[in-house]
């Protein structure tokens, strides 16, 4: 399927299940490499990174354990600016080898506060693996370890990105057409 609709917009492959694979063997084959002989504790961010989040979890060699989170999307008031709540953190992960699994970093923002709120906890390391990444749009200036690939400025679905819900099902990644 080269095109994909949902309601008012129109997306076209951009990137195959067979490339999405090679991403997740070059990643999955690092982290083996830099956790030889040690724990990881994977903290993914959902929903959108839950497919890339089961496709390396099963390449992880060594001895790993898997937990879901999610921010809230409740914005506090004018003062406090937008303010998200981390959901569902029920592993203790004081002086653990943790690496944040996400789905996509754009402006940077969501895993800025994510990282600050992990990092109260006293994790021994706290790394972070993207599938995608948008340099351009990038703001901040923390370090990326494992990113899959770069991407221009634009507007994906497949493979557990979603528009409203929509298109996590597919195995490949669409863009939206230009
Ligand atoms: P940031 O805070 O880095 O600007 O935004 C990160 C979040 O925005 C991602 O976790 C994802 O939910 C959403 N996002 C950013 N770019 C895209 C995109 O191209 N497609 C989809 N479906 N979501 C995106």
């Amino acid at each position: 399927m080269e095109e994909y609709k949902i309601k008012d917009r129109v997306f076209c492959k951009y990137i195959p299940s067979d490339e999405l694979e090679t991403i997740t063997n070059k990643i999955s084959k690092q982290i083996n490499i830099d956790y030889k002989d040690k724990e990881i504790m994977f903290i993914v961010v959902l929903n959108g990174a839950f497919m890339f989040a089961s496709d390396l979890f099963k390449k992880i060699e060594g001895k790993a354990k898997i937990s879901f989170v999610k921010l809230s999307s409740y914005s506090g008031n004018q003062t406090t600016g937008k303010v998200r709540e981390l959901i569902g953190l029920n592993e203790d992960i004081k002086d653990k080898d943790v690496i944040i699994v996400e789905d996509i970093i754009d402006t940077g923002i969501t895993m800025e506060n994510l990282l600050k709120k992990l990092s109260s906890y006293k994790p021994k390391t706290l790394e972070i693996a993207t599938l995608m990444f948008k340099p351009h749009r990038f703001m901040k200036d923390y370090p990326i370890k494992y990113i899959g690939k770069d991407i221009e400025d634009e507007f994906i679905i497949g493979y557990g990105f979603d528009y409203d819900g929509y298109g996590r099902n597919l195995k490949d990644i669409y863009q939206e057409k230009k």
